[in-house]
């Protein structure tokens, strides 16, 4: 059975300061060809539900259950590419 990833998470909004959820998006091209050579380019960030921006550290502390933001990111890149 296929690992499942996480691919919703609280964090803190860089834009309006709140703690939200936020999802993994990919800002990638997508399919693409370069001089014959083709592939699909992927860009994933992950963005909140309210504002669309990406977290930011949570230096004020609150109670949240923030993931490895990168590590994700990272399982994921690693997989499309
Ligand atoms: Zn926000």
């Amino acid at each position: 059975m296929k690992h499942k990833e996480i691919e919703v998470a609280e964090g803190i909004c860089s834009e309006c300061q709140r703690p939200t959820r936020f999802k993994i998006e990919d800002f990638g091209i997508g399919s693409y060809e370069y001089w014959g050579a083709r592939g699909v380019h992927h860009d994933y960030q992950w963005t909140s539900e309210c504002c669309d921006a990406p977290p930011v550290d949570n230096t004020l502390n609150i109670t949240i259950h923030e993931p490895d933001y990168d590590a994700i990111l990272e399982a994921r890149r690693e997989r499309t590419s």
